[in-house]
């Protein structure tokens, strides 16, 4: 059996963490892959590696100071490790590659493979390099076919290793990224390349939480969550893991299991594809959501018999490039709900090409809409959850300006003032409490 084992920056923020690290990856014999970030906040205040190159890239006159400052941190994990480890070679190296010109994902993805090539050294494990596994194309976007073929060839030849986060290759070999936290990718990716039995995330939380702490105090941890309710969760607002890390094991079935450094001996949580247990009475597994939404209104007498209505008033939020989020509809309503951030610039525009082209009774938008979504495969099955998420908003006397019950029957997503969102999420935690 074999583990591919990821951990988050934060676990590997210093030299006694990367010890820690190295310490579970021991503990168990099937831990033979271990895929690392860069090294992330050791304090509330701290930069993160990543954000420090970052600002290498992009501040010229601060150059050389913010490289300081980067290589002090490795010096101290170097020196707090006991190893010796050459860092004024892979300087040298950096300062040439910022010389020739580069493009930003060179300089940022050193934070993940000077991560690597230490905690390797410390462990005595062979380093190999994701600029050889993963492949990007042209655009930006994953090589899926060529990256599981390259992977899994590579790293056949390895019984042990460590793996830099975050990277990879395009086309002659020029380092590409994934967009930020993305060393997840690289762990689901390793995963499935080496056919592992579970896919582990080493992070600074336990598990995924029903709800999020900074509204509800001690909320209960998931033990049991799919891939599809994550990925409703993740799109709702809850950060976990990056919203693409489902996808390289999603017909793999390989489950990912989210857990504590600070706390390894709880079990964390279980993401897996399929429920392998009977949920019992437990519908929801969980409460997100996000504010700063806008909702575009079109009334408009006899909307129904238009054929074609519909399709139009999307081409034309399409023709202004926004992606919507949901769209509601009654017999002579159609609302469109998106983001403030990307209605916004186009708002007049868009009222007016509808009025031009439909003269409807009324057209208008409104913000500050909260979306909040109560997630959970066992909603369909349950009778009386939507009644229940309702109860529990009128009785905190909430006003609910939007209802959708998700058609994967997998959420229900309730729309409400951005002044009622923590309210709300309170109110529907209550009240679901018992189911969860
Ligand atoms: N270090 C990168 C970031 O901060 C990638 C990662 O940690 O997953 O985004």
């Amino acid at each position: 059996m074999t583990i591919a084992a990821k951990f988050g920056g934060t676990s590997l923020a210093d030299g006694s963490r990367i010890r820690h690290a190295c310490n579970i990856m021991k503990a168990d014999p099937e831990r033979r892959f271990m895929i690392v970030s860069a090294p992330g906040k050791r304090y509330a205040d701290d930069e993160k590696v990543t954000d420090l190159l970052y600002r290498i890239y992009e501040e010229k006159d601060s150059r050389e100071d913010l490289l300081d400052h980067v290589f002090e941190r490795f010096a101290g994990i170097v020196q707090e490790l006991g190893i010796d480890f050459d860092l004024a070679e892979e300087r040298r190296e950096i300062e040439k590659t910022l010389a020739e010109g580069c493009a930003v994902d060179a300089i940022v993805s050193r934070g993940e493979y000077l991560s690597a090539k230490i905690t390797a050294a410390y462990m005595g494990w062979p380093f190999v390099d994701a600029a050889n596994l993963i492949r990007f194309r042209e655009n930006g976007r994953l090589e899926e076919a060529l990256t599981y073929r390259t992977a899994r060839g590579e790293l056949e030849e390895y019984e042990y290793a460590v793996i830099p986060g975050f990277y990879g290759s395009g086309p002659n070999g020029v380092i590409r990224v994934f967009s930020r936290g993305g060393s997840d990718v690289t762990g689901a990716i390793v995963a499935r390349a080496v056919e592992a039995s579970v896919y582990e995330n080493w992070t600074d939380v336990t598990g995924i939480m029903s709800a999020d702490p900074r509204v509800i105090e001690n909320p209960h941890a998931v033990r049991y969550i799919s891939y599809r309710e994550l990925r409703e969760l993740s799109y709702m607002g809850a950060s976990v893991l990056h919203e693409d890390a489902v996808f390289p094991l999603k017909n793999t079935g390989i489950p990912i299991r989210v857990c504590n450094t600070m706390d390894p001996e709880k079990e964390g949580t279980w993401i897996v594809a399929k429920y392998p247990v009977d949920r019992g009475s437990h519908p929801v597994t969980g409460i997100a959501g996000k504010k700063g939404f806008s909702n575009l209104q079109i009334e408009m007498a006899m909307m129904n018999s238009q054929i074609g209505f519909g399709a139009r008033i999307l081409e034309i939020i399409a023709s202004h490039g926004i992606s919507y989020e949901h769209t509601p509809t009654s017999i002579d309503i159609m609302s469109v709900i998106a983001d403030t951030k990307a209605m916004d610039p186009h708002r007049n525009e868009l009222i007016m090409e509808i009025d031009q082209e439909f003269h409807p009774d009324r057209v208008f938008i409104e913000d500050n809409m909260s979306l909040i979504a109560v997630v959970g495969e066992g909603i369909s099955a349950n009778v009386g959850v939507a009644a229940r998420v309702l109860q529990s908003i009128a009785e905190a006397g909430i006003n609910v300006r939007m209802i959708d019950a998700g058609c994967s029957e997998l959420n229900i997503i309730i729309g409400v003032n951005d002044s009622d969102y923590e309210k709300t999420i309170r109110a529907l935690y209550k009240g679901l409490y018992e189911f969860l």
